[in-house]
């Protein structure tokens, strides 16, 4: 034990308590980024990603504070608040007749709120209140969600779908990896991860790589999504290889609901 290690826990401690603080005092925000038709260019969907509004800070991207919120529990309660508030967003996207039939709203579920015992009731409830459309919510795991307990994941997820959820696997190729869980979840879609499809335009393997995870998918009738494309010549290349569908930087950030309302009136 050193000072560095005090304080570091010490820093820890308060942003746990400035977290706790967040939720109550409503500086959660969320961003919408557009997920595209690569053959077609028209938005098919959209992944919605958390921001914290510290009110000295400015914005923090989720990357610093979604750890804390695992390690500390608390992304029980405010992945719920996130599942609310994107189902009521949604609603609101479908009162003004934004969004299309087929769309699907993708929330990120992490490990701990997956496992949780009351997630399933929590989702429940939040959907008696909303009113949306049938199949128009996916949840975005990753395959360490499975790790602890296959069975018991299946059991969840199975649930989950008979409600009109989908899934998709999310930064697949990063962590673990089991082929063999593929075949036995009941997901959707695969996403390629963002570190993968940053180099396909330079790296030999990368490319290899990404090509391989959508041929696969494919094979496997699941919907393959790239993600962090920025560049036209890394989209030439997913549309080659045969991917479905995009999202990244070249298409859009993730932006504020309000310009995600102007992106969808434009489309
Ligand atoms: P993720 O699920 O892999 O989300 C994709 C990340 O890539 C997002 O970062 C997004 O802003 C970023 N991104 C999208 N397109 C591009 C691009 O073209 N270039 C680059 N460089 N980056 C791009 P973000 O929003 O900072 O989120 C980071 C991670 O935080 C997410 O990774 C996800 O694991 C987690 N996260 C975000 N929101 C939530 C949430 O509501 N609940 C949970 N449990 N986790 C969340
Ligand atoms: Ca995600
Ligand atoms: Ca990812």
């Amino acid at each position: 034990f050193n000072t560095g290690m005090a304080e570091r826990v010490s820093r820890k401690l308060q942003l746990e308590s400035e977290l706790h603080l967040a939720l109550t005092e409503k500086q959660f925000v969320l961003f919408y980024q557009p997920k595209v038709d690569v053959a077609s260019g028209e938005i098919i969907g959209a992944e919605v990603l958390l921001r914290w509004q510290h009110p000295e800070r400015g914005l923090i991207s989720p990357a610093e504070f979604i750890p804390v919120l695992e390690s500390s529990g608390l992304i029980v309660d405010v992945g719920r608040w996130v599942i609310r508030e994107s189902c009521q967003n949604l609603q609101q996207l479908v009162e003004q007749e934004l969004w299309g039939g087929g769309m699907r709203l993708s929330v990120n579920i992490s490990p701990r709120q997956f496992s949780g015992q009351d997630f399933v009731n929590d989702v429940k409830n939040i959907l008696q209140y909303v009113d949306i459309p049938e199949n128009s919510l996916d949840f975005e795991v990753t395959e360490s969600v499975v790790i602890h307990n296959v069975e018991e994941t299946i059991t969840t997820m199975t649930t989950l779908t008979s409600m009109g959820i989908s899934f998709s696997l999310d930064d697949f190729g990063t962590g673990y990896s089991s082929i063999s869980y593929l075949k036995r979840l009941p997901v959707s879609t695969l996403k390629v991860d963002y570190s993968f499809v940053r180099d396909i335009v330079d790296d030999h393997s990368d490319r290899v790589l990404v090509e391989t995870i959508i041929t696969m998918g494919k094979l496997l009738n699941l919907d393959v999504v790239a993600e962090g494309v920025e560049e036209l010549a890394q989209l030439k290349m997913l549309a080659d290889f045969g991917c479905h569908y995009y999202q990244g930087f070249y298409f859009s950030r993730p932006v504020p609901l309000g310009d995600f309302m102007n992106l969808l009136i434009k489309a």
